[in-house]
């Protein structure tokens, strides 16, 4: 069997160009997650290969090259795309958002156009490279509207979305002026990926306020469709750091520092000099704690290795300044003669020399303000030797946290519980530190990046967003064949109007029928074999006006009044028990008085609670305690209660659109005159009671527009129905 294709999406390809044209792979935890894969999948990668080629003709050759040589395929992105897509969209308004930042969210609509251009390419790209029933992985957020675009254009490809950062409270995610676009974009995935359950509580909240879809632990409902969601904690590149730790390189600078810091207890911290990192205040901690152990000031130093970051941007520039200046302090301030307690490095290290710091290190301190996972602490712990006795201090915010239990966890905006940590690392004694050490270790070492990205594709292979929550067909001409004039015997149709025969329109009065359903009807009036019964919600005032000329039987208000042909209203069932109606109605209104946002809606034979304009999660969990509440107070009454849409219906068990069914089926048999064939048509709640009715099972019932139904088939729309009906008249 042929390994399964997988095309990695990221902002960057993993890859250097070099300036006499050689092309690199590089090596970051993403590659060596998906190699981790193994051999069973052949991975694609579509990214941006980094500026410099700005030669259209050079361009074209070098794209060529990274195809042919390994299967990558180069976005390419102007200054100014890089300066609105990258720096302005992603770094300037979603990184901010994304990290609890609100303070230095910026926000430009030029920067969305870009952003959108950008994914459009993105999405020509991997549309151009894709074969058919090829696995695409897109990660971050630099790429939010991607997957939606490629769902429309390639429904056929599988596609996956990780996001690396966390995703905020609904509360942050809110202020950003494209929340809902880039919700709709990434809810094209069918597998959608978070580090923490934190982040997949936070975006099931965000995508319930602002775009109404309901979703469980694990997926998200569209109308047809879901989208899966799930926990997947990176891990670090296991097999790299492996091969790292062996390499004579390594083993050299281990001895150059042994030397180095002999006497000395090594602190180290590892980060992009980034405001998420929270550097001052680890800083600050730093200083408290040689304030308050003066005789540590000899024979400890803090290695702080920050790697530059986005050093355009202003925010960054100052905050370099600030921690220049904290580190200048600090040393002036506490230095002796034979030590400097603060060594800032501000540049990246390398590999080799990472490796041996981790392994050399007595405590590793990360804490961050906030981080998506934090690799940096996983790293340490991976690099300390086996029965080593380094001590991890960890940020309760960063998203390993999560994971890891046995370490030193602090709260960085706690500047004295930092300080005592500090203390509590360098005292603790020797056997206790083995211990804690030893299991979050062999966590980290088990649960490395290879595992992880194959758990992702399990996951993604596993969804079936196309799965729809119920087992209706796309009706075809073909199913209403008993209907047409060649089927034998009389048939019945039971049409709902409004959404079914008619579509939507802001003002109910004007959805009156148009010429082509007028013309339709009329040539069905004409067929001695069919009886036309109009089941709606209306009153039967309207049907009449609009629909009385052509012989019908019209049932209104849901089944509680209903006119023959020539004939006066009736009502369906007098005698049918509605005294249970005061009861439920106080009921209702009670959770309309404790619940802002709802209302009671009468009607002759039910009674709606209607929450949409609630807020969703209460509204929700107040919609569940009714209906618990309601089952438990009126198991006896001749009701039915069900949720639909925002909306919790409290109807009369004797008087529905099923029932109505129910009967006129009935009575015809009475007389002798009962239907060969049944066809039932509507798109709401209350037609699902006549999917639901003893139609039998010969019944055609047709849902018309998504959502759950108890219907056999399924159309599109209106529209549609108007073909159905045309085919049945013999005019299609
Ligand atoms: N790192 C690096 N060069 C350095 C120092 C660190 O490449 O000089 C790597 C480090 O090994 C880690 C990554 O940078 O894999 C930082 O990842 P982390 O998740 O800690 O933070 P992020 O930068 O993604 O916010």
């Amino acid at each position: 069997m042929s390994p399964t294709r997988v095309i990695n999406v990221s902002n960057r390809l993993p890859l250097s160009l070099g300036g006499d044209g050689t092309l690199r792979r590089s090596s970051g935890g993403l590659v060596s997650a998906l190699k981790g894969v193994g051999d069973a999948i052949q991975l694609g990668w579509i990214g941006w290969p980094g500026g410099g080629v700005d030669d259209p003709a050079r361009r074209d050759d070098v794209a060529r090259r990274m195809v042919r040589e390994f299967d990558y395929h180069p976005v390419f992105m102007s200054d100014e795309e890089v300066e609105n897509h990258y720096h302005g969209f992603s770094n300037s308004s979603l990184w901010p958002l994304l990290h609890y930042n609100a303070h230095y969210f910026r926000y430009q609509s030029a920067w969305y156009d870009a952003y959108k251009a950008i994914n459009a390419r993105f999405a020509d790209a991997v549309v151009a490279a894709a074969r058919e029933g090829d696995r695409v992985w897109v990660h971050d957020y630099h790429l939010m509207l991607l997957p939606q675009m490629l769902r429309e254009r390639r429904p056929d490809l599988r596609i996956g979305f990780f996001l690396h950062t966390p995703f905020p409270s609904y509360e942050l995610f809110r202020r950003h002026p494209r929340r809902r676009e880039l919700l709709d974009g990434v809810l094209g995935a069918d597998l959608i990926g978070f580090h923490t359950f934190g982040y997949l509580r936070h975006f099931r909240s965000a995508v319930l306020r602002l775009t109404g879809r309901e979703s469980d632990i694990y997926s998200i409902r569209h109308d047809d469709a879901v989208t899966s969601i799930g926990v997947f904690p990176i891990g670090i590149n296991g097999p790299g750091f492996a091969a790292g730790l062996e390499s004579p390189e390594t083993a050299a600078c281990l001895e150059r520092f042994t030397n180095d810091y002999a006497g000395r207890r090594v602190v180290l911290s590892v980060e992009r000099l980034d405001y998420t990192k929270g550097i001052p205040q680890k800083l600050e901690a730093i200083e408290k704690f040689l304030a308050d152990h003066p005789e540590r000031r000899e024979d400890v130093v803090f290695i702080i290795i920050a790697v530059p970051s986005r050093e355009d941007v202003g925010e960054y520039q100052d905050l370099k300044e600030a921690i220049e200046l904290a580190v200048s302090r600090i040393n002036g301030h506490y230095a002796t003669i034979s030590n400097i307690p603060v060594h800032f490095i501000n540049r990246g290290v390398k590999f080799e020399e990472l490796c041996a710091l981790y392994r050399l290190a007595d405590v590793c301190m990360v804490t961050p303000l906030i981080d998506g996972m934090n690799l940096v602490a996983k790293e340490y712990l991976a690099c300390q030797p086996e029965g080593g006795s380094g001590v991890l201090i960890l940020s309760e915010f960063a998203g390993a946290a999560q994971e890891l239990y046995g370490t030193l966890s602090v709260n960085p905006y706690d500047t004295d519980d930092m300080a005592e940590a500090l203390h509590a690392a360098l005292t603790r004694p020797e056997a206790r530190r083995r211990a804690d050490l030893a299991p979050i270790r062999a966590q980290v070492l088990a649960h490395h990046s290879g595992p992880w990205a194959a758990r992702f594709l399990k996951d993604l292979d596993a969804t079936a967003r196309l799965a729809v929550v119920d087992a209706a067909r796309t009706l075809h001409d073909t199913d209403v064949q008993p209907f047409t004039a060649r089927g034998p015997g009389r048939k019945a149709l039971f049409l709902d109007y409004d959404g079914t025969l008619r579509g939507f329109v802001d003002d109910p009065a004007q959805a009156t029928p148009e010429p082509a359903l007028r013309a339709v009807l009329e040539t069905l009036s004409k067929r001695e074999d069919l009886a036309v019964f109009i089941v709606s919600g209306r009153k039967l005032a309207f049907l009449r006006e609009h629909l009385g000329g052509h012989g019908f039987t019209l049932v209104g208000e849901h089944g509680y009044t209903f006119m023959q042909p020539g004939g006066e209203p009736q009502l369906l069932n007098p005698e049918a028990d509605l005294t249970w109606m005061p009861a439920v109605k106080e009921v209702l209104t009670h959770y309309a008085q404790t619940t802002p946002g709802t209302h009671v809606e009468e009607k002759n034979s039910a009674l709606v609670w209607h929450y949409r304009r609630a807020d969703p999660e209460f509204g929700r969990w107040k919609a569940l305690e009714l209906i618990g509440h309601l089952d438990g107070t009126t198991a006896s009454q001749p009701l039915s209660v069900s949720h639909g849409k925002m909306i919790v219906e409290v109807a009369s068990q004797q008087i529905n659109k099923g029932a109505a069914v129910d009967h006129f089926i009935h009575q015809n048999e009475l007389a002798g005159r009962g239907f060969a064939a049944t066809l039932c048509v509507g798109d709401d709640l209350t037609d699902e009671t006549m999917f639901r009715s003893r139609t039998g099972a010969g019944a055609v019932t047709v849902r018309v527009g998504p959502g759950e139904t108890d219907a056999g088939f399924r159309v599109s729309g209106p529209a549609r129905v108007l073909e159905v009906l045309e085919h049945i008249a013999g005019r299609g």
